[in-house]
């Protein structure tokens, strides 16, 4: 009977580590570094950095999203859950840990699709933490529907030459390669017709027309790019998975990179969950703690019940990938847990922001982000509604219309039915009376 809700003993004391090591040692680098995560080291950061890094390897906790053959440590996805919700606390954590987005979608692809020169190439200097990389697929005009993309690549002899424009390449600024998705056969369905390449950030052609910034960044400023990709021209050999295949590629790489963002989620939603608790518990108003006034209790209970749900569902969909190893059998659950993720972390967040009054709504406090952080997430790998028709369409695959002029559940027919069924026994209690 393997329905447990417990974690084996040895990997809870790795998690116990973990948890320590995040709240004394990576915790301050949020302080330290705000936001600069993805910057490139200075020496000063680097003196405070590595280190921690050498820490995480050396306790066998680098990496924990790959396999053994790839340097990560194998765990699967459920270890990497109860690891993923201590690492969300933080910004720094991920980085420190070798489990950053969007660099652990991006290995994973590679990982998954790529040749043995392209894995030399781009994959280990990615999990060795030497560099990052951008995945570029949104475009101005089109996100949620990739159908519409129109940044085209055409093959020239040995080479592709990629012309066109995106939109939200994050960290591109910074990345030593991106992947891009770019249309490499008009004529057939989108869905047979785009391909995937690895491009090298300084191929000449490859532009960052403007660093958006998000809410809270200076203007132009930021990390999300617009990219102008003007006759960039990358060998043949940097199709990542064949041509053609870049929606298949794209599938693996989201549903991967979803349920990560869940996972950290968790942690996040965690920390602003304790925040309201404390404050509830210390601060005092007309007679009575926060914590005694019923609307306060509401919302504690309120956030406790969606945090554990949320968790428990996260967890379940993290085993179900580790049992079937096939993120398209998993695809309607993962879609659940991102659309449930936004909702979670901006409820709890706002109830936490509102009972610290108008110190919530400061930058003394960390409210800001995580409200801001949950509109991301129902924006960042396709928007909530979109994961909604996706749960919609996967759960209806399981139900058939009804035969008849009224539905299965016709009280009527049952009736009709019990009475049939039981027509024998039925006649003899009568005939017993
Ligand atoms: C912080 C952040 C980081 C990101 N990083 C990357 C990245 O690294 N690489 C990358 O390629 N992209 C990235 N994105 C882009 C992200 O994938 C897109 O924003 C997303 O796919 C939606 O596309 P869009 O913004 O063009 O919105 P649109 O496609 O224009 O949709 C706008 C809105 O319309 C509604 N909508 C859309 N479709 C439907 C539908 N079928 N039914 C009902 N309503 C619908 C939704 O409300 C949606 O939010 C990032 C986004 C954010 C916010």
């Amino acid at each position: 009977m393997a329905w447990d809700f417990e974690t084996d003993p040895e990997y809870q004391k790795q998690l116990d580590w973990a948890d320590e090591f995040v709240r004394e040692e990576v915790e301050p680098l949020d302080y330290l570094f705000p936001h600069k995560q993805f910057d490139p080291m200075t020496d000063e950061m680097r003196r405070i950095i590595d280190p921690l890094k050498d820490e995480v390897r050396r306790q066998g906790l680098w990496a924990t999203h790959l396999g053994p053959e790839l340097g990560g440590q194998g765990f699967g996805q459920l270890k990497l859950a109860l690891l993923n919700e201590i690492l969300g606390r933080t910004l720094w954590a991920s980085v420190v840990f070798g489990t950053q987005a969007p660099d652990t979608g991006n290995a994973e692809i590679i990982a998954h699709y790529g040749t043995d020169e392209q894995k030399d190439k781009y994959l280990l200097p990615l999990l060795n933490g030497e560099c990052f990389s951008t995945y570029s697929m949104t475009e101005p005009h089109a996100g949620a529907d990739p159908t519409q993309f129109t940044c085209r690549a055409v093959r020239d002899g040995d080479e592709w030459v990629i012309n066109g424009w995106k939109y939200f390449s994050s960290n591109a600024r910074t990345a030593s390669f991106l992947i891009v998705m770019a249309v490499t056969d008009p004529d057939v369905s989108p869905y047979k017709g785009m391909s995937m390449f690895l491009v090298p950030s300084d191929t000449p052609g490859v532009n960052i027309v403007r660093n958006v910034g998000l809410w809270g960044e200076p203007m132009n400023d930021g990390y999300h790019a617009l990219m102008h990709y003007e006759d960039v021209r990358v060998p043949a050999s940097s199709v990542l998975g064949g041509e053609g295949q870049a929606f298949a590629v794209a599938q693996t790489r989201l549903g991967g990179g979803r349920i990560h963002h869940a996972m950290r989620t968790i942690g996040l939603a965690q920390k602003a969950f304790d925040m309201m608790c404390e404050r509830a518990l210390s601060r005092e108003t007309q007679g009575s703690r926060l914590s005694e006034k019923q609307l306060v209790q509401s919302y504690i209970a309120d956030s406790y019940a969606q945090l554990t749900q949320f968790r428990l569902f996260v967890l379940y969909t993290a085993w179900e990938i580790d049992k079937y190893h096939d993120y398209n059998k998993v695809r309607k659950d993962i879609a659940v847990a991102k659309v449930v993720m936004p909702a979670v972390l901006h409820d709890i967040a706002w109830r936490a922001m509102q009972i610290h009054g108008a110190l919530g709504t400061t930058n003394e406090m960390p409210f800001f982000d995580m409200i801001h952080g949950a509109g991301v997430m129902g924006l960042a790998d396709g928007p909530t509604e979109v994961h909604k028709l996706t749960v919609a369409k996967q759960v209806l695959r399981g139900y058939e219309p009804a035969t008849g002029m009224w539905p299965t559940e016709w009280i009527p027919d049952k009736i009709d039915a019990a009475k049939r069924k039981y027509a024998e026994l039925l006649e003899l209690e009568v005939g017993n009376l």
